[in-house]
């Protein structure tokens, strides 16, 4: 790969004030319960736990088994008790213009009205909420509540469809639905109760375990918005009204927090269950040193929405346990205009941003007069999740939005993990990018081949995870047998989580996520990654995304068929994609020189940002599209399809 030989050591500056220390990691190695208990005891404990793993049961594991605590009191009160009820927890900023700035004492009282008025409908510890909102404060509110009363919370990302929402409250048995009366999109004002009702369905079509379903008053768009007599309640007429007085109980740290589904990028979603303390520790311990949080000082910004796990993790649990000050922004990076989240950076003085590569690479293709237009020497550290970031983007994040300034922070984790697990220690790690570096202390990892051999640098393999960790996933809601067959079958006899994802060590030592290991594609019995070869074509000027996948080919096994999305200067034609072709061959190996290049005016992508490979695959093998609930936009087919000929 190109350029990769040129790394980053953190500024002497930035290394003196750093949360972590090198020692961390051996420190880790030497005593890792005792290291985990030492995260754990930076919350707040109603009974202190005795005991730290028992993994007697594996693969389920129980974490701090005996303490007991309530997550939402560490969120919140305890900042409150402490004495910082007036600092801002959330600056919200709504789509069209409006803001909010919410202290933790408001946001206490918030949350607390929220668990009175689900305690008076009858809600009990245990029970399922679906929660289906825009970015709104409420949703963050709800999520607490939830966790404040042991209810488990189940987020649903607010651009999916009624039917997806439908098979997510059958399958958690939700009794009830937070939802908003509509959501913004670009300026205007969209329905979203609507898609509630078709969801829940009437008479004998009702989903049998919807009790009530809230709505929280955002777009005000319908003066006669559909109602059903005595299933739906008005946020602003029963939550609004209950009392900010309310008394928490503690809950086992191992008491079920949410249920959350994986983005279905592999295959269909699969319910993911987190617990209490464990994940809050994993939440906590990783916001703290990962993004090297400074309590009352840093404004941090994670761009994520809270219906994937990056917003669970990252916008509510780590950040709040940690009693940080943060951002939430509603809309999308371009509304009204390209400036958005510069604007944001700039008149907030965000210290600290964390997104997804592919919105890093959107911003390159805007071109980088949109954030050279502003002041952003208020950022003092960066984040990418979700994606390999390729390194010219890395370094493009790093020069133009960075100042050449701030570390990066590239962190590979899954909904699975509950918080990271591979990724530089800022102040600590010299980075090469493109790389998620290692993984961080306390946490295990191994690239091995088939029979569970650890590879040679260089050599690509399987990424395992081959000691639990607190954030881990305590299974598949109500089906335990597809969480072994899926996590913990291909490397059964060692006892191993196998991630999903192939992965290799450079010469310096630094780990490279290569993608899916279904993605890893086999011509003329050569394996290749599909990231490195997205990333070869990334690198050439004119190209702006990439997505690469390996098609059934009758003479090579499998033939690289690429889709690229062109910089809007570039001109399409033979020419463009010879170079490109020859990008690769130069980059990686005119073995990896794709068969087929399509130049393509959009990408088939996950809310969450990933690109969904497997059906870009039954587009290029003639196939019936698979399970397409959980993608951003359908039409994009019409178009890659027109595209192909
Ligand atoms: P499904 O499991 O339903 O197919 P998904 O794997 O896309 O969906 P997530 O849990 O949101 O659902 O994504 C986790 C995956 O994202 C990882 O397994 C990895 O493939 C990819 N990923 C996340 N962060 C990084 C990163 N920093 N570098 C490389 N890959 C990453
Ligand atoms: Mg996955």
């Amino acid at each position: 790969m190109s350029n990769t030989d040129q790394v980053y050591p953190p500024s002497a500056e930035f290394a003196a004030q750093a949360n972590a220390t090198a020692e961390m990691y051996q420190r880790a190695k030497d005593d890792p319960n005792e290291f985990w208990a030492e995260q754990a005891r930076q919350l707040s404990w109603d009974t202190p736990f005795s005991t730290v793993l028992d993994w007697s049961d594996a693969p389920f594991a129980k974490w701090f088994a005996d303490g007991k605590l309530n997550v939402a009191v560490n969120c919140v009160d305890r900042h409150v008790d402490a004495g910082k009820g007036d600092r801002v927890a959330i600056h919200w900023i709504g789509e069209p213009g409006d803001t909010r700035d919410i202290t933790y004492s408001q946001l206490k009282d918030e949350v607390s009205k929220a668990a009175n008025y689900f305690t008076a409908i009858g809600l009990q510890t245990g029970d399922r909420v679906a929660i289906y909102m825009p970015m709104v404060p409420e949703a963050i509110i709800t999520m607490l509540a939830c966790a404040r009363l042991g209810l488990t919370h189940s987020v649903v990302f607010a651009g999916f469809s009624s039917a997806a929402l439908r098979a997510r409250v059958d399958d958690a048995a939700a009794k009830v639905v937070v939802t908003t009366d509509g959501q913004y999109r670009r300026g205007e004002p969209a329905p979203l109760k609507a898609a509630v009702d078709e969801a829940l369905g009437t008479g004998d079509d009702a989903a049998p375990s919807i009790e009530k379903v809230i709505v929280v008053r955002r777009t005000n768009h319908d003066p006669d918005l559909p109602w059903v007599d005595g299933r739906d309640v008005w946020w602003e007429d029963t939550v609004e009204e209950s009392s900010p007085v309310h008394e928490p109980e503690a809950f086992d740290a191992e008491h079920p927090l949410f249920l959350l589904y994986t983005s279905g990028t592999t295959g269909s979603p699969k319910g993911i269950v987190h617990s209490s303390g464990g994940y809050l520790t994993q939440a906590n311990y990783t916001f703290h040193n990962v993004f090297d949080h400074k309590e009352g000082r840093d404004v941090f910004w994670c761009t994520a929405d809270i219906g994937w796990v990056t917003g669970h993790t990252y916008i509510v649990y780590g950040p709040l346990s940690a009693g940080a000050t943060e951002i939430v922004y509603e809309g999308t990076p371009n509304s009204p205009d390209e400036h958005r989240h510069f604007n944001i950076i700039e008149k907030y003085g965000v210290t600290t941003y964390y997104t997804a590569p592919t919105l890093i690479r959107t911003f390159m293709k805007w071109g980088r007069e949109i954030p050279g237009a502003h002041d952003l020497t208020s950022l003092r550290l960066l984040g990418t999740v979700g994606e390999p970031i390729n390194p010219e983007a890395w370094r493009w994040y790093y020069d133009v939005i960075g100042g050449n300034r701030c570390p990066i922070v590239d962190t590979w984790w899954q909904t699975e993990t509950g918080g990271h697990m591979l990724a530089p220690l800022p102040g600590v790690t010299t980075c090469t990018p493109g790389s998620a570096m290692g993984p961080l202390p306390g946490i295990s990892a191994k690239i091995v081949d088939d029979n569970g051999n650890e590879l040679p640098t260089g050599e690509q393999g399987y990424l395992v995870l081959d000691q639990p960790w607190p954030g881990m996933l305590r299974g598949i809601w109500g089906d335990p047998q597809r969480f072994k067959d899926t996590y913990w079958s291909r490397f059964a006899e060692q006892g191993w989580y196998f991630a999903g994802d192939g992965a290799r060590y450079d010469e310096n030592g630094a780990l490279w996520v290569l993608g899916r290991v279904d993605d890893v594609m086999n011509v003329s019995g050569h394996r290749i990654s599909t990231a490195e070869v997205e990333s070869a074509l990334v690198a050439h000027p004119a190209v702006a995304e990439a997505a690469v996948i390996g098609a059934a080919d009758e003479t090579t096994g499998q033939g690289i068929v690429a889709f690229v999305i062109l910089m809007e200067h570039a001109t399409p034609g033979d020419e463009l994609i010879a170079e490109m072709r020859n990008q690769v061959a130069v980059d990686i190996s005119p073995i990896a020189k794709p068969r087929e290049i399509n130049i393509v005016p959009e990408l088939p992508k996950t809310r969450s940002g990933k690109i969904m490979r497997r059906l870009l695959k039954d587009v290029a093998e003639g196939r019936e599209l698979g399970d397409t609930s959980t993608l951003v936009d359908p039409s994009v087919f019409e178009a890659i399809r027109s595209q192909r000929g």
